[in-house]
């Protein structure tokens, strides 16, 4: 697979790691030592790397310690957050990995509704502080994915529409420089750097605090899945993009065209046959929602319909368990402006040359606007705000069979939906690390001031692990 780079780890001499444990309390795990397999793997086995050490941060001064040894070994870093990075940004071959996993306080202020939460926490981690108080922010469809990486890539979840993408949430960051200094960005305080968080990714340092807006969500929303036959996915796709244009902002949906897994909800004789879900959250009352979502219970001929009353929690954390770790994945995604018959053809057409199981792959097709939109273009270093639709091609199959071309078919149907946007892509939505598709995220004003916070903050490149930001040249 061209994602398993592979390289035998850089063996760090005995007495150099006796010292950095000195200044470590968080283990400090090298190649050859008991937990090293376990702890050089993420998410996606498609990504099988060997860093020089993984360094399990217990706080920010272990974080601070790990990026001056860096600098010291002259070693670039990896940062881990939830470790979901499909191109495998938190794993490296020969560096050193600060995993933050450990670093998973989340603190709730009901007052003022926000949340300052550690770097490493996940939205499983967030959402159950929160929820506490009926509070939530933009999160991820998986309760697994990390704040971190999800916040600082964007964030498109089931609350974008009423509430903005989780960057636009992002209050205010505590963050560790590539000199192992320990700097706060907010709109008063290096508001360059606030900027160039929402939407930059990992590109500038190490975030160890996130401070996050909260909003009143449920305790219960009106969510879950109505699910179609394959053969009616056209029909489907039409019918939903005329159905939602002109939802309120609480209404949130996404179609998934996928194939039907062994699932107990779901009865047998679909098992295993193309079917398409339409998933929706809407975040408002309750009563109000009903009528907002009948539409997408008439699309077709339902297998079955699965929306209804649901804690958001729950919702959260619905799909978590057809989305463990260990299989091969890829995603790739691209904004569309529109979605006319030949793009609902050319969808439905890839879903029945899909891969069937024991692989999953999968087109789902975001709806996007609300909130997400009225936020000026260039407020944020995430930039693709007007598209109303993001398409994500994803291939996932168990091991390393069969994946090269699921990949092959995930890309090609990518190539296939560009035309029907200006061809940016979403960089929490990629598997590839191409330079010149992180320039294409981004309109090139964007990335110019991007290069610049770049330079300021890490201008060796030192966190290099992500969707990369080249620094400017000086002069
Ligand atoms: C199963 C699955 C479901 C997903 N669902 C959604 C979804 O619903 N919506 C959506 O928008 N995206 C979704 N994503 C994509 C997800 O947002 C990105 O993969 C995101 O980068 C994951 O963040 P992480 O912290 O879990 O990953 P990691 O692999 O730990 O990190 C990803 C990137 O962010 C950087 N990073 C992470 N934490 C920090 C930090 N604290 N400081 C600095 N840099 C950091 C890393 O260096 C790396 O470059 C999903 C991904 C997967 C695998």
């Amino acid at each position: 697979m061209e994602a398993m780079t592979s390289e035998s780890p850089r063996v760090l001499g005995e007495a150099t790691l006796a010292e950095l444990r000195t200044r470590m309390l968080g283990p400090v795990i090298s190649p050859g030592e008991d937990g090293y397999e376990n702890a050089r793997r993420i998410w996606n086995h498609a990504i099988d790397k060997h860093p020089a050490l993984v360094l399990r941060c217990s706080g920010v001064a272990d974080v601070i310690s790990g990026v001056q040894f860096a600098c010291s070994e002259g070693l670039p870093v990896a940062i881990r957050g939830g470790a979901h990075s499909i191109a495998g940004f938190s794993t490296c071959d020969g560096g050193v990995v600060l995993d933050l996993s450990a670093m998973a306080a989340v603190r709730v202020d009901p007052r003022s509704r926000r949340a300052l939460a550690q770097g490493g926490a996940t939205w499983r981690q967030f959402d159950h502080e929160t929820q506490a108080h009926g509070l939530a922010t933009t999160g991820g469809q998986m309760s697994t994915t990390g704040i971190g990486g999800f916040t600082l890539g964007g964030g498109i979840g089931y609350l974008t529409r009423k509430y903005g993408l989780a960057c636009d949430n992002l209050l205010s960051a505590e963050m560790v420089t590539a000199e192992g200094e320990l700097v706060r960005a907010s709109e008063d305080e290096n508001a360059d750097l606030l900027w160039a968080l929402r939407g930059g990714g990992g590109n500038f340092g190490v975030v160890t605090e996130l401070e996050l807006a909260l909003h009143p969500v449920g305790p219960e929303v009106l969510g879950g899945a109505v699910f179609y036959p394959g053969d009616q996915a056209a029909q489907v796709l039409a019918g939903w993009r005329d159905a939602i244009a002109d939802a309120p902002d609480e209404l949130t949906t996404v179609v998934n065209l996928t194939t039907a897994p062994p699932a107990p909800f779901l009865p047998e004789d679909v098992h295993g046959k193309k079917i398409v879900a339409v998933a929706a959250c809407w975040a408002g009352l309750l009563h109000e929602g009903e009528e907002v979502v009948r539409p997408l219970r008439a699309l077709g001929s339902p297998v079955v319909d699965l929306l209804g009353p649901i804690p958001y929690v729950v919702l959260q954390q619905l799909i978590d368990p057809v989305w463990g770790p260990g299989a091969a994945n890829y995603f790739t995604s691209a904004f569309l402006n529109e979605l006319p018959e030949p793009a609902v053809e050319t969808l439905a057409d890839a879903h029945q040359r899909s891969a069937g199981l024991p692989a999953t792959c999968e087109l789902h097709v975001h709806q996007l606007g609300g909130a997400m939109a009225r936020t000026a273009p260039g407020a944020t270093a995430f930039s693709q705000r007007q598209p109303p639709y993001l398409i994500n091609c994803v291939a996932r199959t168990p091991t390393a069979e069969g994946f090269e071309a699921n990949r092959a078919w995930a890309r090609g149907t990518r190539e296939a939906m560009a035309k029907f946007g200006a061809g940016q892509m979403y960089v929490n939505y990629t598997g590839d690390a191409d330079e010149d598709k992180v320039r294409a995220s981004y309109p090139a004003e964007t990335y110019a001031r991007l290069a610049a916070v770049k330079a300021h903050y890490d201008p060796a490149n030192r966190f290099r692990f992500n969707q990369n930001i080249r620094p400017a040249q000086a002069g």
